[in-house]
């Protein structure tokens, strides 16, 4: 049986929480990551940070759902040069 979308991101998101509550990511607290502009210097900060993440894979799974922010190396939310 094929998931809906809606469920894909519901399954990527239960194994997000899931690991977020065994893991305290690096990104915690940063409010940085939840801005909706980013500057170069900004990104390559954020970048550098979620290159440590022992969880990236997860949340790169997940981000591939959400439409602003920061997630897993890549500012989110834009069509084109996502980075
Ligand atoms: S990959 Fe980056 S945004 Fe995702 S949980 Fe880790 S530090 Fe946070």
């Amino acid at each position: 049986m094929s998931l809906t979308m809606r469920a894909v991101e519901a399954e990527a998101w239960k194994a997000l929480d899931t690991a977020l509550q065994a893991t305290r990511a690096p990104c915690a607290g940063d409010n940085a990551f939840i801005q909706d502009t980013f500057t170069e210097d900004e990104k390559t900060r954020l970048r550098a940070i979620c290159g440590s993440c022992p969880i990236v894979s997860l949340c790169d799974d997940y981000a591939r759902h959400v439409t602003a922010g920061f997630w897993a190396g890549k500012q989110r939310g834009f069509k084109k040069g996502n980075s």
